[in-house]
């Protein structure tokens, strides 16, 4: 067995310990009696030093010129892809997920940091011309300064490089707060950004718990931005707090995406795209299929193809070969997908298959949760309407498409959608009429590119997009400008009218 890493805070551009005295552990979600990393219960203190140093560092930050901001974040991508396998056995150990997915979270890192690269020479403003004579008029992109950056645990490499790339980028110092089960992979994060060579205060990390140092840093009234990603619950109090000290703040909160399976589809692709929706990352993606919306005329063919499918996953540590299906994150997350079958059952659902935790074999040494099937599942039931964020999907019937739109908009989030159906006409409505942040035609719900942006509508989100250009959106504030050359007072709207 591998020894447990020790993970320490990242301020000012060296490795702290915390000074407070307690330490708490990550452990592997396929091994529980295994600790990967003990990391700092970190203190106020450490949150008004952390703050500290991004708010010096950001004096001289901001004046660097943006290409050469951008050179430190493509290092970074160079130095993820050097680094790719022995972070891929980390996150395998330390969050659970397969190896080939844990290599796909790290990749996605890499493409945001050869994306973000090359916005430092394209942070674009308009040149428009003024109403006056000799007078001209642009906008320029200014950064926001201290971004506090607070992560969840299902992406730990991915998510933290979303945010903190373009953020570097576009000239802010960011402090990111990752999730008490993934401390290890953040610090090995953190280790490549401190071998790239930034200025010291400008990328900062600090550990600890998210209601204490993750409330403390949003409340900070030196922080100026703040992006989370997590729960709904938490990212409402988050929203609250920076509603009422006036900070930007970026919300990715929880999702129920459904996927339509219209008569006219292709079922095997149909098939393929729901098992990978709704059992890839065990469910534990904020995009991932928890609901499959099946016309009637194809819905017994179907979910007999979806039983056959799913009893043969095979369940394993992530950093088993053949593994199909992971670990759930831990014990409370365990419990939360456990509750729900009770909860399904009460409301009248079916559980066709799955249900329950697995403890056969060398699977009871770790949180595993056979994947589930809930049929019978109607729209008002809890089953239909909260996020499980699990290997569980909820099969519901519709009898025409209209029916279906309206059911996979019959939701109060709104982040990622898809339809399986051979008919254009179809196709585009659906595009047009799904209330989602992401809409796939013909492709599972899961599965975004770092150059498009990610989001959702409803309670997904709070009107944000992450990468692609609208990142930039996020991270700067627009600044207009004016110079007025005609050496004479030149009064808008006055002096041009008659
Ligand atoms: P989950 O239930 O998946 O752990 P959370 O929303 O609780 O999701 O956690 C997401 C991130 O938010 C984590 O980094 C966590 O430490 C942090 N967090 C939790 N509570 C708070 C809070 N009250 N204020 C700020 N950050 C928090």
């Amino acid at each position: 067995m591998t020894n447990s890493f020790t993970c320490r805070n990242f301020i000012d551009g060296k490795w702290w310990d915390s000074t407070g005295k307690t330490t708490l552990e990550s452990r592997n979600p396929a091994y529980k009696s295994e600790i990967v990393a003990t990391f700092p219960r970190s203190t106020i203190a450490d949150v008004n030093q952390a703050v500290e140093s991004a708010r010096q560092a950001y004096k001289t930050w901001r004046k660097v010129p943006a290409p050469a901001r951008a050179e430190y974040v493509f290092l970074v991508g160079e130095l993820l892809i050097q680094h790719k396998e022995e972070l891929a056995q980390l996150i395998s150990r330390e969050m659970g997920k397969p190896l080939t997915e844990a290599r796909g979270d790290i990749q996605e890192g890499i493409d945001c940091a050869f994306y973000s690269a090359g916005e430092g020479r394209r942070l674009f403003g308009q040149t428009t011309p003024s109403e006056m004579p000799n007078k001209f008029a642009m906008t320029v992109r200014t950064p926001i300064g201290v971004c506090a950056l607070i992560t969840p645990w299902n992406f730990p490499i991915a998510i933290p490089c979303w945010k903190a790339m373009p953020a570097l980028v576009c000239g802010n110092t960011i402090i990111l707060k990752p999730a008490e089960d993934t401390p290890a992979c953040a610090t090995k994060l953190i280790e490549i950004f401190a071998a790239a060579g930034f200025p010291p205060g400008v990328v900062n990390l600090l550990h600890g718990v998210g209601e204490e140092v993750g409330k403390a840093l949003v409340e900070h009234a030196d922080v100026n931005l703040v992006s989370f990603t997590g729960s709904s619950a938490t990212g409402s109090q988050v929203g609250e707090i920076c509603g009422r000290t006036h900070k930007r703040v970026c919300l990715e909160m929880g999702g129920k995406n459904a996927q339509i399976v219209m008569e006219d589809a292709d079922l095997e692709l149909a098939l393929d795209g729901a098992i990978w929706g709704a059992f890839g990352t065990t469910g534990q993606r904020c995009t991932a299929t928890s609901r499959l919306i099946l016309h009637r005329d194809i819905k017994a063919q179907f979910t007999a193809m979806l039983w056959e499918r799913t009893k043969k996953l095979r369940l394993g540590a992530g950093y088993d070969a053949d593994t199909e299906i992971a670990a759930i994150i831990n014990e409370r997350q365990l419990q939360r997908v456990s509750e729900y079958m009770d909860i399904a059952r009460e409301e009248g659902a079916n559980i066709l298959i799955g249900g329950e935790v697995a403890v056969e074999g060398a699977l009871k040494e770790g949180y595993f949760f056979k994947p589930t099937i809930l049929d019978n599942v109607t729209p008002q039931m809890r089953v239909a309407r909260e996020e499980i964020f699990g290997p569980v999907v909820a099969l519901m019937e519709v009898s025409s498409f209209e029916d279906a739109i309206a059911i996979l908009n019959d939701t109060n989030y709104g982040l990622s959608s898809s339809i399986y159906t051979r008919d254009i006409n179809r196709a585009f409505a659906a595009m047009r009429d799904i209330e989602a942040g992401i809409t796939y035609i013909n492709g599972p719900t899961i599965g975004a590119e770092v150059h498009l942006p990610f989001g959702g509508v409803k309670q997904t989100g709070n009107g944000h997009r992450e990468a692609g250009s609208a990142a930039i959106d996020t991270f700067t504030e627009w600044k207009t400008v004016y110079v007025d050359f005609s050496g004479s007072l030149q009064r808008a709207q006055i002096d041009n009218r008659d």
